[in-house]
């Protein structure tokens, strides 16, 4: 049990700060470290040549040109893989704000300037940027960088995971103590990645809804005594959907299911996603009410936001 008061959620800049640039870009990453953010997030895929890249989707057509620059190059299902083209050939895209299929943007009123100057990079020029960012900044920043649908790139030839491990090695993170946690929605994988990989790494198993088929795992199982006490021998937290957090009674007010106390319990830290103020979670009304329920009421020890700035106490002054 937990006495005293609350202790201020570590902050993850998700897709770095998200909510004011276009998501995972250098310039996204480098406006959430000043910020403040406690860290800052990766989404990684694989090219044609194998390089790893930070894309949230294994898809390109939602947040770059590759539809009007490759016009020939999707699949049957009209969509462009990032897969599909050596790394060179992404290099070349403008990317921008994420957009539906029917180009609208997904959240409008975000950054609407210009795409020319945002690119898609590499994850270990990220890794080399952030290095930098702390040594010029003179303020240290964890990352936690998301292994995409390992199983897809499995069937497509590429065992990601490896390659993910490999590079946070080169750069020298491989301890459990280390600024790192490696994240993703396949729980196999990270037994795998614990057991068979020997990664001593943090993990975080990101607990989506079934319906979302992010994985074949079954995450009403992950949520029962059994699921949290196996996932407890395995990583050190979940990163849930907020919404699996709490429940809106009928007359309105937003009760504490209990779920991030039962995680608890077994050890395991809990970093929900995603906190963002133009697209709050449903029954709430300001970032600042979600903000408040999620460290008092839940008590989490993390969170995904959009926007790290809203997220940090405001700078004394
Ligand atoms: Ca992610």
């Amino acid at each position: 049990m937990r006495t005293g008061p609350p202790i201020r959620p570590v902050v993850i800049a998700h897709r770095g700060a998200s909510g004011y640039l276009p998501e995972h870009t250098l310039q996204a990453k480098a406006l959430a470290y000043k910020m403040g953010a406690d860290y800052l997030e990766q989404d990684v895929v694989a090219t044609l040549d194998d390089e790893l890249v930070v894309l949230h989707d294994i898809h390109l057509d939602r947040v770059t040109d590759v539809a009007s620059f490759y016009p020939r190059r999707c699949r049957d299902d009209g969509r462009f893989y990032a897969r599909d083209f050596a790394l060179e050939e992404i290099r070349q895209l403008s990317a921008h704000e994420r957009t539906n299929a029917d180009g609208s943007l997904v959240y409008p009123g975000r950054y609407e300037g210009e795409g020319e100057q945002f690119r898609v990079h590499t994850f270990a020029e990220e890794l080399s940027f952030i290095a930098r960012l702390q040594s010029d900044g003179g303020r240290p920043v964890g990352i936690y960088p998301e292994i995409k649908s390992p199983a897809w790139h499995l069937s497509e030839g590429v065992d990601i995971s490896a390659l993910f491990l490999d590079l946070l090695r080169e750069f020298g993170f491989e301890s459990h103590s280390d600024p790192v946690y490696v994240q993703c929605f396949d729980d196999q994988e990270l037994i795998r990645i614990r057991n068979t990989l020997g990664c001593s790494l943090k993990l975080i198993q990101l607990i989506g809804e079934n319906s979302w088929r992010e994985a074949k795992t079954d995450y009403e199982a992950l949520w029962t005594e059994d699921g949290l006490q196996r996932l407890s021998s395995t990583v050190d937290g979940i990163g849930p959907w907020i919404n699996q957090l709490y429940r809106i009674r009928p007359d309105g007010e937003i009760d504490n299911t209990g779920a991030v106390a039962r995680a608890h319990k077994y050890g395991l830290a809990v970093h929900p996603f995603t906190f963002r103020k133009d697209d709050l979670p449903q029954g709430f009304e300001s970032f600042e009410q979600l903000l408040q329920f999620a460290t008092h009421e839940l008590s989490v020890d993390g969170l995904f936001t959009d926007f790290p700035d809203l997220a940090l106490p405001s700078p004394g002054p």
